[in-house]
């Protein structure tokens, strides 16, 4: 017992991460078996939701549940509370884990903050290294992405196949590769601790960052500085809006037109005169106001990483608002005809290609269905960042010319026969699209069926033809079969976005080996 790492005082900064479903444990006088909980190491991502730990350890039953700022965050009403990185809050209401009721311990004043930017302290997603939420790709993308980062910059994420393990990825450069990024694994002992390399074992993910950062031991290279966070999204304008969609439409400015779409016009803006807002105005008629507030309702609920936020709506005016994340590359399909997406890399159109599939397989464990998936309906955001929008959105269009069959604007090149014959939409129908939508991405924006019309295309696609695979760009034929299986005729056999994104996840890695170990 006494070489617990959970059990030592709170000087002893081994002490740090004890901790029981990412909440610390302290040494009690009373009863110290709850401190030999066997998942202490486990990212907190993949345990149950955390109980508040009067229920879960009896032995603390008054220690106060404390949140570090991982990001520094600005009030934005009169709920909600200002912090700076690294400043210390009790937590005194999680039943919102998406805003936290807190008191600051030092300014003693009390208000919500977003859970999101914060992390239980002395936890390890407290730790600036550590990368709570992302996969290999996008790990990859953060430490290539931003090039002021030298080589040895790295992050710490959760194994995606080791439940108790972890990744450390890590920026490297060589002559015949330039820079890149190696990954390897950091094993759990089974009796807490970790290790790269068997010779060399550590009881805690900061003692083995501490010892990389010193000497290389046989990685790539020594560690250097820890990866530059993005900050995570804020699902609402403030905590005012947890709740509730209606958005004064005072504090709403719009800024500049950013394009025409189906419905109305679509504007940059901001809300209260400081954060960006991308706003949809909806032609009058175009939907009913009340089917549209139900339907936003659960649009607000369905929250990813890869699914453009819902701020609110404005409806108590025609035309209605509908207040949205601001995507600053605009849509999928304009930015892959203009210049800065022509030069797009092929590894880029992957990660485009994973990060949709990605968003999708949310929508397809929540059982929604998108219904009109294409490029148009995908955002892009600074460093190639891609989010789906418009999600739930057709299901109350009011308007016929969106029906299968009768009109203009229904997306026929882009819909499952069956939905279009029979009107069968299902998040197999959403798998054809998405095939539709891989072609667009790799021809750079071309149209579908080039030069054919909607009703020859509902004819031909009936009698069994597809698009070809196009000569014009090099698309490899793995690729191409992959669109083929989201066209199959019969819509169980084509794949799930589950699968969709692994294989896009790890594409161009299938002829590497994935990691590296480190030699004895
Ligand atoms: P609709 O769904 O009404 O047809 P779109 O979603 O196609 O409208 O939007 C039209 C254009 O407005 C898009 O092509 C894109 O350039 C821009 N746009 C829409 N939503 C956003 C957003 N959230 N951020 C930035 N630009 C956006």
């Amino acid at each position: 017992m006494g070489n617990c790492c959970c059990c030592r005082s709170s000087a002893d900064p081994k002490t740090k991460y004890g901790n029981i479903h990412g909440y610390p444990v302290y040494k009690t006088e009373i009863n110290t078996d709850v401190i030999r909980a066997p998942t202490t190491h486990a990212p907190a991502s993949k345990l149950p939701k955390p109980i508040h730990p009067v229920i879960q350890t009896p032995v603390t039953p008054t220690r106060p549940k404390i949140v570090v700022g991982v990001y520094k965050y600005e009030a934005r009403d009169s709920q909600d509370l200002s912090f700076d990185k690294g400043d210390r809050m009790e937590v005194l209401d999680e039943s919102d884990q998406d805003w936290l009721f807190v008191e600051h311990l030092i300014t003693g004043h009390k208000g919500f903050i977003p859970g999101n930017f914060v992390a239980p302290e002395l936890s390890v997603e407290s730790e600036d290294w550590f990368f709570e939420n992302i996969s290999r790709k996008e790990a990859e993308k953060l430490l290539l992405g931003d090039e002021s980062q030298p080589r040895g910059t790295f992050l710490i994420r959760p194994s995606e196949h080791n439940p108790n393990g972890y990744s450390l990825s890590v920026k490297d450069w060589e002559v015949h590769r330039g820079y890149h990024v190696k990954h390897y694994k950091i094993k759990p002992l089974d009796n807490g601790g970790f290790y790269i390399s068997t010779n060399k074992t550590y009881e805690s993910l900061p003692e083995l960052v501490l010892a990389y950062s010193k000497n290389a031991l046989g990685l790539c290279h020594v560690l250097s500085k820890p990866c530059r966070k993005p900050e995570p999204t804020m699902w609402d304008l403030a905590p005012t809006y947890r709740d509730k969609w209606e958005i004064s439409r005072d504090e709403i400015q719009l800024l500049r037109r950013l394009g025409r779409g189906n419905f109305g016009e679509v504007f940059f803006g901001k809300w209260k005169n400081q954060y960006e807002v991308a706003v949809k105005t909806l032609r009058e008629g175009t939907m009913s106001t009340q089917a549209f507030l139900q339907e936003a309702a659960i649009m607000k609920k369905f929250r990813h990483k890869r699914l453009v936020a819902l701020y609110g709506i404005c409806s108590e005016q025609e035309p209605v608002y509908i207040v949205q994340e601001y995507m600053s590359k605009g849509s999928l399909l304009d930015f892959l005809r203009k210049d800065e997406g022509k030069l797009l890399e092929f590894e880029d159109l992957i990660y485009i290609a994973f990060q949709v599939a990605s968003g999708m397989e949310y929508l397809e464990s929540k059982q929604l269905i998108h219904r009109d998936l294409a490029a148009r309906n995908v955002l892009i955001g600074e460093n190639n960042i891609a989010k789906i929008c418009d999600f739930g959105l057709a299901r109350v269009i009011e308007d016929n010319e969106y029906c299968p069959k009768q009109g203009s604007r229904f997306p026929v090149k882009w819909t499952a026969p069956e939905a279009i014959v029979y009107g069968k939409f299902s998040i197999k129908s959403d798998v054809w699209s998405y095939g539709i939508l891989l072609m667009e991405l790799f021809t750079y924006g071309q149209v579908p069926y080039p030069g054919m019309h909607g009703r020859e295309v509902i004819e031909l696609v009936e009698q069994g033809y597809r698009m070809p695979k196009p000569t014009s760009h090099n698309l490899p034929d793995e690729i191409y079969q992959i669109m083929l299986k989201c066209w199959d005729t019969i819509a169980e056999a084509r794949p799930t976005f589950e699968f969709l994104t692994h294989y896009f996840e790890r594409f161009n890695v299938t002829s590497e080996v994935p990691y590296r170990e480190v030699p004895d």
